[in-house]
């Protein structure tokens, strides 16, 4: 907690904006008090709350060593916000502070940052990104998260859509050392995006909601780490598996956390300043602001850096994948990602 307090007070403009300061909110971390999923805390420390005697009977203040840098640390072992807790999600507003549980021994997940594993602390950073855009800095967002695509709804052919979008991950992921070459692999992702697109609108909605939220929340993620002195490795889907259900899953659910952020941070170093975040905070999706900055492609340019895109990226075998998984025979229960 120590680092997300000093990197946002030092690196909020870069992270996102001064306006989205965790360092200045009211935290609370609460332990998920179970290993088995199940969130039944017992305790919970309050960072920088006005009132803890609000939150619980008898507050305890934690000594912390100053270096850590935090404000006034109090520790709740009973009263209304742990039973709020025990019947709400992960993470959520509770009269102004961001509640969020952790567990010691939750899972790291496989998103690397370098020789780390998945920080505990990107939960935090994460989720209350997405709080913030709920918030008023942020104009309405599409109802629909990314993050609970249903499957049963999301398009399963035809299979050159999503070989393409395999593609794209592909470009997406390439290091840009210049503006203009993060320019140029934008380009190029538009336009094997509006190809994609036009050929099967129904994968659009949930592409672009999925990299306004999720992307975004990404975006910020990778952000933080860096500024908090990780290495951020990007990569097109090191979570992808050649088997058909998780292929599947993982275009139609999974691929926009990394592609809203990658659309965000070639967007950044293409254009040098925070502009497109003004975009995208007003409505557009990253791909809208990456089209507004930098002009969409069209006519025999886009098919001209499809097309080579195809060929710089093993786009037969990226097909053959798709086709082997056989998308239109997969089966899924009825419930939502
Ligand atoms: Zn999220």
């Amino acid at each position: 907690m120590s680092e997300v307090y000093r990197t946002f007070s030092r690196h909020s403009a870069e992270i996102w904006s001064e306006n989205y300061r965790l360092d200045q909110g009211v935290i609370m971390a609460a332990d998920a008090g179970s290993d088995d999923g199940t969130i039944n805390p017992q305790y919970l420390y309050t960072i920088g709350h006005p009132h803890p005697e609000t939150l619980g009977t008898n507050p305890t203040s934690v000594d912390l060593p100053r270096e850590l840098g935090l404000p006034p640390v109090y520790r709740i072992d009973d009263g209304p916000v742990l039973e709020k807790i025990r019947d709400e999600s992960l993470i959520y507003e509770y009269e102004g502070a961001y509640a969020g549980v952790y567990s010691p021994h939750q899972q790291p997940g496989s998103r690397a940052y370098g020789a780390d594993n998945r920080l505990l602390m990107l939960g935090y950073v994460h989720e209350w990104f997405h709080v913030f855009q709920g918030g008023d800095q942020f104009s309405q967002i599409p109802s629909e998260s990314g993050g609970t695509t249903d499957l049963s709804t999301y398009p399963r052919e035809p299979a050159d859509v999503h070989g393409l979008a395999l593609v794209e991950d592909c470009v997406l992921a390439e290091q840009a050392d210049t503006h203009e070459e993060a320019r140029d692999l934008l380009r190029t992702f538009l336009a094997i995006r509006a190809t994609r697109w036009q050929t099967q609108p129904g994968v659009r909605d949930k592409e672009a909601s999925g990299e306004q939220m999720e992307g975004l929340g990404r975006y910020v993620d990778d952000l933080f780490a860096r500024y908090a002195g990780y290495k951020v490795v990007y990569e097109d889907d090191q979570q992808r598996s050649a088997e058909p259900k998780p292929l599947f899953v993982s275009i139609a659910a999974g691929r926009s956390y990394n592609t809203g952020s990658a659309i965000g941070r070639l967007l950044q170093q293409a254009t040098g300043n925070s502009e497109w975040r003004t975009l995208v905070a007003s409505g557009l999706t990253p791909s809208e602001a990456a089209a507004r900055l930098l002009g969409e492609p069209a006519g025999a340019e886009r098919e001209r850096l499809v097309e080579q895109a195809k060929t710089d990226h093993s786009y037969s075998e990226q097909l053959k994948a798709v086709e082997n998984a056989n998308f239109p025979d997969l089966e899924f229960p009825k419930l939502s990602f």
